[in-house]
């Protein structure tokens, strides 16, 4: 059996453009589905991936991991940027959906089997719509508490939410205040029982990290998000001994040699390896069996496509520290309508039970991604009151 073609599909979904990945092979009606989506990085992820193509096709499918090393290593630069990594994380996603339908069983089966009866999804406030998580003004407490609510009338029981304002290295007390308001509202409205999740998305230093993680302390977080750069792996390091919430990081950390210091340092509590750009099914396995050594939990970062989060449910289904899977459902209407066959989400508690088709279990609507052909990302940038650079 031959690699015959590798193609790209991409479907504009508003803030992002989903990247679909089809490897065909010489069987007929023999395929497989990866996703390979990286915002604001569409065409070079594209190109990427017609480059890494050469040395696939006319290759054995199913032998995924030698596929994986010869795209990791043999165009000499390492696939350890952004760019590259998540080309050839589509294709390593797209190889083990081959797998599971040569032998006629989901991912998960592959892996050892299922290790629990179900995964749980949390959602962002909004349900995955922009505005809701990203532009709703952090003084305006009373609209967290509000979109809090919502998710957890929707059968959500963990949910995330962007309560940290973006900062200057050092500011006052105004945006702690803020944060802090915030997470009371939303911790009155839904009481104990619902997860909250903050996401600073790499928004303050390691100080103001370290200031709104103790301020947030008294909430119980589910966990704490990136409070300060991937890069200040000692940052982040300071941040999980001060608190006794988990600290989490890694959505923009690629291939397993950039998870190891955070491990070492003990540095997180929980590492979100996103699996379409940290090199794919196998090289999250990898991180996963790293991230056991230490006991420390995982938690794929997931708001891209469809392909993805069935890609983070069948990783979730066979590996003991997986968490909990991030989800988005209302980013735009019509998400299933791309999506031919897929996992079911039981609406009470948001959860997904093992399913029995082979792969990943899901079918692109090729017709339908083809009505929302490319459009450049939506800009998001932020800038300081003064006019200097900020994180978004
Ligand atoms: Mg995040």
């Amino acid at each position: 059996m031959k690699i015959t073609a590798v193609e790209t599909l991409v479907c504009h979904a508003r803030m992002r453009n989903w990247i679909f990945v089809k490897v065909r092979t010489d069987q007929d009606g023999l395929w497989g589905w990866g996703e390979a989506t990286l915002e604001w990085h569409t065409r070079a992820v594209v190109g990427a991936i017609e480059d890494l193509a050469e040395l696939v096709v006319g290759e054995d499918p199913t032998r995924i991991e030698h596929l994986w090393q010869m795209m990791f290593r043999q165009h000499f630069w390492h696939s350890s940027g952004v760019v590259r990594a998540t080309a050839l994380s589509g294709i390593d996603i797209a190889l083990w959906d081959i797998l599971g339908k040569i032998h006629g069983v989901p991912c998960h089966k592959l892996w050892g089997g299922p290790v629990r009866d179900y995964v749980r999804l949390y959602g962002h406030l909004g349900g995955g719509k922009m505005e809701d998580i990203y532009d709703t003004d952090p003084a305006d407490a009373k609209r967290f508490a509000d979109l809090a609510c919502d998710m957890a009338a929707q059968g959500f029981t963990a949910m995330k939410c962007m309560a940290v304002p973006e900062t200057m290295p050092v500011e006052g007390l105004r945006p702690i205040k803020y944060a802090e308001r915030c997470m009371r509202a939303m911790r009155d409205a839904v009481g104990d029982e619902i997860d909250l999740i903050v996401d600073c998305h790499a928004r303050p230093s390691p100080r103001m990290g370290l200031r709104f993680a103790k301020a947030l302390e008294p909430y119980g977080l589910y966990w704490f998000e990136e409070p300060c750069w991937p890069e200040s792996v000692a940052g982040l390091a300071e941040i999980q001994r001060a608190v006794t919430t988990p600290i989490a990081t890694g959505e923009r950390l690629v291939t397993q040699h950039a998870f190891r210091p955070l491990l070492e340092q003990n540095a997180v509590s929980i590492l979100q390896p996103d699996i379409t750009h940290t090199g794919g099914l196998s090289e999250a396995r990898r991180i996963a069996a790293m991230a056991e050594a230490y006991r420390v939990a995982l938690a794929p970062h997931n708001p891209q496509g469809p392909l993805s989060t069935a890609a983070s449910l069948e990783l979730g289904f066979a590996t003991p520290s997986y968490l909990i899977c991030e989800s988005v459902h209302l980013d735009v209407p019509w998400r299933q309508d791309v999506v031919r066959e897929g996992f079911v989400v039981e609406e009470k508690g948001r959860i997904v039970r093992p399913g029995n088709r082979p792969g990943l279990g899901i079918e692109i609507n090729e017709d339908e991604v083809r009505k929302h052909p490319f459009q450049k990302e939506i800009l998001q940038r932020t800038f300081y009151a003064d006019g200097g650079v900020g994180d978004w």
